[in-house]
């Protein structure tokens, strides 16, 4: 049976997006924030869709205190990349009535679709991650991506077996259930686009082994970080410090640059880093990729998604801090709403309203403006390498 994508709540400030946070495996605790700002020039659409599960209410904590707000409006970044070549997307042309004929004779037919945010997102025709000589999947059930995630796994996987012979698999954590939505323990990991990896090791392989100096498998696991950064679109890698150091130490063995190593391990300026530090990345990697074909066809599909009562329309929220004298029924009529409705945005039982408390008043109106185009920001790939003085080719690889 098709489940429907239900409403959830996003804020409208405009300056602001929700970053989603990062993973937490099973029986792991959840982990807290990283302290990751969204890559310059990304603009990922807001949280405006959430599965909804038998009996979920609206997903108001969308917006909930543990998540972290950043700003959305930092400069671009340095260029130190070429950008990514567009391409034309597989919806471009077709018109809603034909999406909406497509989406009730074969969804898949319109490729898989990433819905919202990480953290309050849904995923329509994914792709499944199953084990394959060369990996496997811990938790195929939890293995649901993007096409573009299943392949840049793929690709990133294959630089590795392609570069070290007799390489063990790699281990593959969750990725999304397969209609994406709320998958504990994570609060990611919603819209098909985060995937929990594996290092490689030097002794036995076993999933959500802590790597350490002694075990880990510097080159491999360097191999597929660094095929990760230049060869797919990422949007970010969340690995423990202690065992980022060994890589960096490893890559400047190589005699990678030290530049990009700088803006790969260290960021520069506003710009984050793509490699970040957030307890609990030293038994596995997460990686978080854009999928842009798969995000924009949620913005081109959007209307016939609504159309076919495949999702339903998202309600926007703006937030109020209540001052003195603010009732329930004043806001009420101050914001065109019901009691009701700011009551159940707020998961309030009873009308008080506390003066200083931020209450989401959920905005009047039909349906709101589609999510915002995705861009992927250029990769971030070494400089070409320089001819060698010695006649030898340079032992630095560069991106394809
Ligand atoms: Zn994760």
């Amino acid at each position: 049976m098709r489940r429907r994508i239900g409403e959830a709540g996003w804020i409208t400030t405009a300056a602001y997006v929700i970053v989603a946070t990062a993973c937490a495996t099973h029986n792991q605790p959840s982990e807290p924030a990283p302290v990751a700002a969204a890559r310059p020039t990304a603009a990922p659409p807001r949280a405006p869709l959430a599965v909804k599960d038998a009996g979920a209410e609206v997903r108001n904590d969308a917006v909930a205190d543990a998540e972290v707000l950043v700003e959305d409006h930092a400069p671009p970044p340095p260029p130190v990349a070429s950008p990514t070549p567009p391409k034309p997307h597989p919806l471009d042309g077709l018109t809603e009535a034909e999406m909406v004929a497509k989406l009730r004779a074969d969804e898949a037919a319109l490729g898989s679709i990433s819905l919202g945010a990480t953290n309050a997102g849904g995923l329509i025709g994914g792709v499944q991650m199953q084990s394959e000589p060369g990996w496997t999947a811990v938790n195929p059930g939890q293995s649901w991506g993007t096409r573009e995630t299943i392949d840049s796994l793929k690709r990133a996987i294959a630089a590795v077996l392609a570069k070290h012979p007799n390489t063990p698999a790699l281990r593959i954590g969750d990725i999304s259930a397969k209609n994406g939505g709320p998958l504990s323990p994570h609060r990611s990991h919603q819209s098909g686009r985060d995937v929990d990896l594996g290092y490689y090791y030097l002794g036995k392989s076993t999933w959500y082994r802590r790597a350490t100096r002694a075990n880990l498998d510097v080159a491999r696991t360097w191999t597929l970080v660094k095929a990760l950064i230049t060869t797919t679109d990422v949007e970010m890698i969340l690995i423990d410090v202690s065992i980022q150091r060994l890589l960096r130490e490893h890559a400047e063995q190589l005699g990678e640059d030290a530049t990009w190593l700088d803006l790969v391990f260290k960021g520069r300026g506003r710009q984050p880093p793509m490699i970040r530090h957030v307890r609990g990345h030293a038994t596995h990697l997460h990686v978080r990729f854009y999928s842009p074909i798969a995000q924009n066809s949620a913005r081109l599909a959007y209307a016939a998604l609504i159309k076919t009562g495949r999702i339903r329309p998202a309600l926007a929220f703006i937030k109020h801090r209540a001052r003195r004298g603010d009732t329930l029924a004043k806001l009420a009529k101050r914001y065109g709403v019901t009691m009701k409705a700011i009551k159940t945005a707020n998961k309030m039982h009873r009308n008080l309203i506390r003066e200083k408390r931020v209450y989401l008043i959920p905005k009047k109106g039909g349906p709101p403006p589609p999510p915002r185009a995705v861009a992927v920001p250029p990769r971030l790939l070494p400089p070409p390498a320089a001819p060698r003085t010695d006649g030898r080719s340079s032992p630095v690889k560069t991106a394809p």
